[in-house]
Parts: C-alpha cells; structure tokens; sequence
C-alpha cells in the first residue's frame, strides 16, 4: 500500500487549534487581554462592533513588539514566555502555549500595529486566514493594537454557530470582568458600537469590584482571609441577604488567573448552608495565591480549569475561611439595623433601643467561641454595660420557653434589656403568626418556623460544645426500627445524648427511650425519633450539612412542628427577641421565610 500520512499545512493545523482555543468573540477578547496584561500594560482599551463578530480592537501601552517579534508571535507555539518543559511548572503569565495568535489568525484577519519601548518606529503587520498580507514599518504609539476582523469569515459553519449580539457581547463583558477583578491595577475600557460598556479606573480589588458591579456592592462585601503553608486565600464574599436567585457574581482566581471549580464552589456554598434560602447562590470575589508548581494550570486550552496538587485541604481551608469571616460578621440578615437611627424597626413606643449593638459583634467567632470569656467580649464591644443587667423577672420569661438558656448564648451574644422589651407590643393571629410594629410598618412572624429556627441555633450550640443538658426522664420507651432506621439510630445515638436524650439499645433492632432533653415538648417519644429520623434522612440539597447540623435541623424541625398554640404576651415577647438573637433570623435552617413586613405604603395601597 503507498503512504498515505502527510503533514497537514500550517494553515490548516492552525484552523484546527483555533477550534478549541477560539470559540466566538469573547475567546479573541480573552486572549488578547490577557497578552496585555503578560506584556505589562497599564491600560487596555477594547473596542468591539457587532458583539465582536465584524471587529475586536485590544490597545495597550504595554511593552510592545519588535520587528521580527511581531511577525514570529503569529507561528504556532511561538511564545516568549517558556522556554523549557519546566517552565510549564512556575507559571506567572497568563499565556505560553503559544498558540492565541496563530489560532486567531487562522479564522480572521488581524491588524497589529505594535512598537517596543524605546524603538523609535513600530511595525505594521496583517495576516488574513494564516496568510501574511502585509508588513511595514509604521509610526504609532508604544505598546500595541491587535484589530481582528470577520471572525470565522472563511468558516462559514462556525460563524452560523455564533449567538445573538446580546449573547455574545454578554460574553465579551464576562472575560472583561474576570481579568479586570484579577487586575485592579490596570485601567480598563470596553466600549462597544461606541457606547461604554465599561470603565474601570484603576484601583484595589474592593473598589475594583464595586466598579463592576455597583455601589451596592460596598456595603455588602465581607472579608476573607486565610494564610497557611500551602495557599494564601484573600478576597471578599457577599453577607447572606444578599444572595442571589442567578449565578454570576462568584469568582475564584488562581495567581491572578480565573478559575472554575466545582469543587472549591461547594466549600464555599456549603459555608453558607443554612444562612441562605435554597436555590440561591452567594457572592465571592477570592483570589488564591500558592506556589506555581502546586497546581497545573495545563490541563485545558482555555486554562480555566485548574489542578490542584493539595486539593482536600485547601477545600477545608476556603471552607474554615469562609464560616470563619460569616462568623465574624455574625451578621443579621435582611432587618438593616442601620449604624442610626435609620433603622427601620422598634419604632414604636420603645426609647432608648440600640440597633448597632444588637447588630454585630465583631468579635465573633464560631471557631473561638469557647476560648473567649463573656468579659473579654464585654470589653471590645461597644454595648453600654448598664444594659447587661437583667433582672431576675426577665430571665423567668427566657426560662419559658427555652429553659437551659441561661448559659452559653445569653452570655456570649448580645441580649436586650428587659426595659426595652417590655414596651413592644406583640398580637397573636390564629395560634400560627405573631404581629408586631416596625418602623417602616407591620411585622409578621411565623411563629412555628421563627421557633426552629431558635431551636435550630440553641441545638447547633449545643452539639458543639458536646455537653450534656438536663433530662426529662420518662417512663422508658422501647421503639422498634426497621433494619435501616435502627443502624442510622446508632450512629446518631452518641450525638442524640449529648442533647440530652437518654437512649439505650435494646435487642437487634429496637432501642429504649429513657430520656428527653428537657426543652422539648412532645407527647409521644416514639413518634418523635421516628419522625427525627425521618427528618434527618430526607434532608434534600446537594450540599450535606455536617453531621451536628442535620441533627440540630431533624430536631428544630421534629419540635417545632407541633408549636402551633395559644401564646402568653411574655412568651411572644421572648419568642421574638430571641429570633433577633439568632445569627440568622429571616430564614429557617430549610430556607422559608420567618419573617415578612408589610410596609405602610403596602397598607395604604391596600386601604385605598
Ligand atoms: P502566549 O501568550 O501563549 O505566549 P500568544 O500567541 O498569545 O502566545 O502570543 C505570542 C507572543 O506574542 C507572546 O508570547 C508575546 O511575546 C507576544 N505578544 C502577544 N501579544 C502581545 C502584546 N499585546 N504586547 C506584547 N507582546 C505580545
Ligand atoms: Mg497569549
């Protein structure tokens, strides 16, 4: 048989590259800047008409090119960025597979007219479907400009796979924005059709972000920071309340570079779990910074996907870094109490109410709680120490409802002072709502959900700090199980005594209920692990809380279930100053609204 292997023609090799380094529009923005940045500019400007499709203009007044570099730059695998396979394993650039501009070139015609640093003339080059059309000595200013033009023009099947202008342009601003947030310290300009899209004067990461994505952004960026042997973790995520229905605003960086990974993604939402409702997603804005040679940036054209070499524990490390800066915050969502008197609740007859304090504590820390002493935390915060006192009547209200609650909470967090309770005025509304005035106008309280959510909290509390509460003890129960529920009943055993259930086994698949923890109200023990049970095993989300939070919600949720009862105005009071204690209070651990307000206007508009 004759031969028949050959080597395909550059032109055609390049066409094939450019098939998974250049997918549409946005794919020449996103090399092409990151060229700019790897070539030291201070500022790029781009330029696009037709979401990209008939012209992308990059300019920068970076480094620039010679002569002969300018023509090599466009040969595949022609980089001035690594020399040796090594290399490849300290990585500081953006590109160096060499292989943007041949690929770009292949499937349009590019014009660059680029000059180095102190050459006194630039070069003028065009290469149209790999082929070079013209080159030429041309005055023009340091740094350099790429115009690609009719992209896909001589791959009339690719270009009919281009999206709408919409679609496309929305891409392009994508790019813009990861490389921008990698980059604060470069100016960039994104104008499109000649209208600005984007521009970013050059700053920090923070105001860099708040560029992008509006003022909004300012009040609601929480600090993270994390620094151990293996990475370096800074950046900023969103407070809870302020989560999103749509993905969008969550963005990892690795030196400086853009990152997907799912993974990382659930440390970070599983941080929030419990914080935000289902189906919404958490803002974040980290950057990684680790040795080059611990990740392996090659594994895809685009580069977007990144290997780690230590993975697992970094996962723990965004994860602790995360709980940690939402700890800190111990942030109350969605009732702004304003830094004044702006806040929009306990208007009413009550005087002298100090939002701020109730707010936050900044000193708080989950993962610290029990190093710190009640004093220590008195002496930071800025909570007038006279309010502290509460007296004994008040802690009777408290011991109501949430009987061993005198200790941990009470103590630690910031509790209201019993004057200040005693003047709102709380309605119940058929054994299920309790109503109260605010500010901006009627608060309504789910009273069974705002009940798990503070049961949730107190049980979390609880299992934490692995001690053990008084028991109502019962005439022993014996529940039998079937095969399945009585080995989940096992593993749970350990945990389930330390709340304060008193269970043993008994036989093959039954065990004995002794006791109960004393703050549950249930008329029938059995029922209760059954239901318990059951609660923990449908917990759905893709993500799984840890084992001490599963618990704490089957249990929230097993007793508060049945708190559907007439309630004592003291035990409405407490109910409520309690859930404003809570370090989340407008959502239940499952995610449904706790508390809705209707707004004088709402009213008004009702009434009309
Ligand atoms: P890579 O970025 O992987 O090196 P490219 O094909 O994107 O490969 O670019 C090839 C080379 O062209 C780069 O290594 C660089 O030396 C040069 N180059 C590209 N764009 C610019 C620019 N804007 N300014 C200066 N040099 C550039
Ligand atoms: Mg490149």
């Amino acid at each position: 048989m004759a031969d028949c292997i050959h080597l395909l023609p550059d032109a055609v090799a390049n066409q094939i590259a450019a098939g998974e380094v250049i997918q549409r529009p946005a794919s020449i923005v996103k090399e092409l800047i990151e060229n700019s940045v790897d070539a030291d500019a201070s500022k790029i400007t781009i330029i696009v008409s037709d979401a990209g499709k008939t012209l992308v203009q990059i300019i920068d007044d970076g480094k620039g090119m010679s002569e002969t570099d300018a023509r090599m730059a466009f040969e595949r695998h022609a980089t001035s960025k690594i020399t040796k396979a090594e290399d490849l394993f300290a990585i500081k650039t953006k590109g160096f597979r060499g292989e943007a501009l041949a690929s770009i070139a292949a499937v349009a015609s590019v014009d660059v007219k680029t000059r180095a640093k102190g050459e006194a003339i630039g070069t003028h080059i065009r290469i149209s479907a790999s082929e070079v059309e013209l080159q030429e000595a041309e005055a023009c200013p340091e740094g350099t400009n790429f115009a690609v033009k009719n992209l896909f023009f001589n791959i009339p099947a690719r270009r009919k796979f281009l999206k709408t202008d919409q679609t496309e342009l929305k891409h392009i601003i994508n790019e813009v924005q990861r490389v921008a947030l990698a980059h604060p310290e470069i100016r960039f300009k994104l104008i499109h059709n000649n209208h600005d899209i984007l521009d970013l004067p050059k700053g920090n990461v923070k105001q860099r972000i708040v560029n992008i994505f509006g003022r909004h952004m300012e009040n609601n960026l929480i600090d993270v920071k994390i620094d151990t042997d293996i990475v370096r973790l800074r950046g900023y995520i969103g407070k809870p309340e302020k989560a999103r229905k749509t993905s969008g605003e969550q963005f990892f960086f690795v030196n400086r570079r853009f990152m997907r990974h799912g993974y990382y993604f659930r440390a970070v939402a599983s941080a929030y779990d419990r914080l935000i409702q289902n189906n919404s997603y958490p803002q974040f804005f980290i950057y990684f910074d680790i040795d080059p040679d611990k990740i392996d940036v090659n594994i895809h054209p685009t580069k977007t996907e990144i290997k780690f070499t230590d993975e697992r524990p970094i996962y723990q490390m965004l994860h602790a870094a995360v709980k940690e800066a939402l700890g800190k915050f111990n942030l109350v969502p969605s009732l702004d109490f304003e830094k004044d008197e702006t806040m929009g609740i306990y208007s009413g007859p009550r005087t002298g109410f100090k939002a701020p304090d109730i707010e936050v504590n900044p000193n708080f820390n989950p993962f610290e709680e029990e190093k710190k002493s009640a004093s220590s935390f008195q002496s930071k915060s800025n909570y007038p120490t006279e309010n502290f006192n509460k007296n004994t009547d008040d802690l009777k209200h408290w011991q109501n409802l949430y009987p061993e609650q005198e200790s941990e909470t009470t103590d630690q967090q910031q509790s209201i002072p019993s004057e200040e309770r005693q003047q709102t005025q709380f309605f119940q509304v058929k054994q299920r709502y309790i109503i109260t005035t605010v500010k901006s106008g009627m608060m309504v309280i789910d009273q069974t959900r705002a009940h798990e959510r503070i049961l949730y909290e107190q049980f979390v509390a609880l299992l934490s700090h692995r001690k053990g509460i008084v028991q109502k003890s019962l005439y022993p129960v014996s529940v039998q199980l079937n095969p399945e529920d009585f080995a989940l009943a096992m593993e749970l055993m350990e945990k389930l005594n330390g709340l304060g259930f008193d269970l043993s086994v008994f036989g093959d698949s039954s065990f004995v209920i002794n006791g109960l923890p004393a703050d549950i109200v249930v008329d029938d023990p059995k029922r209760l692990i059954e239901e318990l049970l059951e609660n923990y095993k449908t917990q759905s989300g893709e993500i799984k809380p840890e084992l001490d939070q599963r618990i704490a919600w089957a249990m929230s949720r097993t007793s508060a279930r049945h708190f559907i009862r007439v309630l004592q105005a003291e035990e409405m009071q407490e109910l409520f100053y309690r859930l404003m204690e809570c370090k989340v209070h407008n959502f239940t651990p499952s995610g449904k609204a706790i508390i809705s307000i209707i707004s004088v206007e709402e009213l008004e508009k009702r009434l009309k």
